[in-house]
């Protein structure tokens, strides 16, 4: 079956009770036992719920792996997932990773105990400094947030394998139609369920899968024990989202292809980051490992002082944490998304303050051009006065 064929009739599609073609929320929190002891398939909807259910079994799918869990929030899972690990561990880490990601692991796991190295993890001599007796995992992004930086998975999971670690992906802004990197040689994928699968900027999710069962035992066992499930309307939410992941996904990278082009032409744009365009560093691996090169752009203005007064002069696109939505959104990591990485550390990884990250949309590309341009006309027009 084909991903755009999956992506509807994937997992669990249809209620086998009445044949109703969309999955009925199952809005319980329990279930009867008609004998003592001796529960039926749901016992407690933290435990299993057939809406959530249904949900995991198509992300499983989509993924390639062998079981799916669905959380709350993509840091729900992320948490869950780094529940695995024991104190004294150590963990690898690309050094522009989600800023929620890093918080988690500086603000509550190192207290616990488990402690990390942040790399630019493309390049293997920094991997193999990082490495020590205690490393149990590689932690990695691609494309990475905020600044599209591709690292080779495959290559990454071999050198991983090689050393005996795990290797954990996020492929929130890749998803599944354009990257499966359990299929590279990853154990574990994460995703938040908030962004492109969801799709519309309406509910808050995450998702955890693997191809390791002796993995999704113990993944399946925090997301009980931790309890940070997704509710069944979210996860109702969550797979409607995801029957039209295909088109909108062509449609958000046909779209950031154009904005990513007319943004390196614009005399008041510094510098441009988008895996699509020929002058990225890894243009050749995204084209490689990924079916497209997705809607996320992150862009530097020429002049930093002008920063504030562009993102405010925008009038179609949103400014707003987030992404992936069919709304365009723009923010400003260092004073947004990764506001909570301390500026030094920012700024060796290359997140300057004068770095914008545009989700790109699915409205028409003339309205997000002529934004864009009015918006960079104004700065300009601003800096000479
Ligand atoms: C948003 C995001 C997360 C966190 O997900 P939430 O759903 O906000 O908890 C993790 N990783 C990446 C790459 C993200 O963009």
């Amino acid at each position: 079956m084909q991903l755009s064929t999956q992506l509807i009739h994937g997992g669990i599609s249809e209620d086998p009770l009445t044949g109703a073609v969309s999955v009925p929320i199952y809005q319980t929190s329990t279930y009867r036992q008609k004998k003592l002891g001796q529960p039926g398939d749901f016992e407690y909807s933290r435990s299993g719920n057939p809406t959530r259910q249904a949900l995991e079994a198509l992300i499983a799918e989509l993924e390639g792996g062998v079981k799916d869990f669905a959380f709350g929030s993509g840091l729900a899972a992320i948490h869950a997932v780094l529940s695995v690990f024991q104190p004294g561990d150590h963990l690898i880490l690309g050094d522009d990773v989600y800023g929620g990601t890093f918080r988690l692991l500086e603000k509550v796991f190192k207290p616990l105990g488990l402690s990390y190295t942040m790399v630019d993890s493309r390049e293997l001599s920094q991997l193999e400094a990082a490495l020590t007796d205690q490393t149990k995992a590689l932690y990695l992004e691609s494309p990475s947030n905020p600044l599209l930086k591709i690292i080779d998975l495959e290559k990454s999971a071999v050198w991983a394998k090689k050393h005996g670690l795990l290797t954990i992906v996020d492929n929130t802004f890749a998803t599944p139609y354009l990257q499966q990197p359990l299929r590279l040689g990853a154990d574990i994928v994460l995703h938040s369920g908030t962004k492109y699968l969801g799709g519309h900027s309406d509910l808050v999710a995450g998702l955890a899968t693997t191809n390791n069962a002796e993995l999704a035992e113990k993944i399946g066992f925090y997301q009980n024990a931790i309890g940070g499930v997704l509710g069944p309307q979210d996860s109702w939410l969550l797979q409607r989202g995801i029957k039209t992941l295909a088109v909108r996904m062509e449609a958000h990278q046909k779209n950031a292809e154009i904005i990513a082009n007319f943004l390196s032409n614009h005399p008041a744009v510094a510098k441009v980051y988008y895996p699509g365009l020929a002058e990225h560093p890894s243009h050749n691996v995204a084209a490689k490992q990924m079916r497209g090169f997705g809607g996320m752009i992150a862009f530097e203005l020429l002049d930093e002082s002008q920063v504030a007064n562009f993102v405010e002069s925008l009038k179609v696109i949103t400014l707003a944490e987030s992404l992936g939505g069919v709304e365009s959104l723009i923010e400003v990591p260092a004073i947004m998304t990764h506001a909570s990485i301390p500026k030094e550390q920012r700024e060796a990884a290359g997140i300057k303050d004068r770095l914008i990250r545009l989700s790109v949309g699915i409205e028409a590309v003339e309205d997000l051009q002529s934004d864009l341009n009015q918006a960079l006309l104004t700065n300009i027009t601003a800096d000479n006065s």
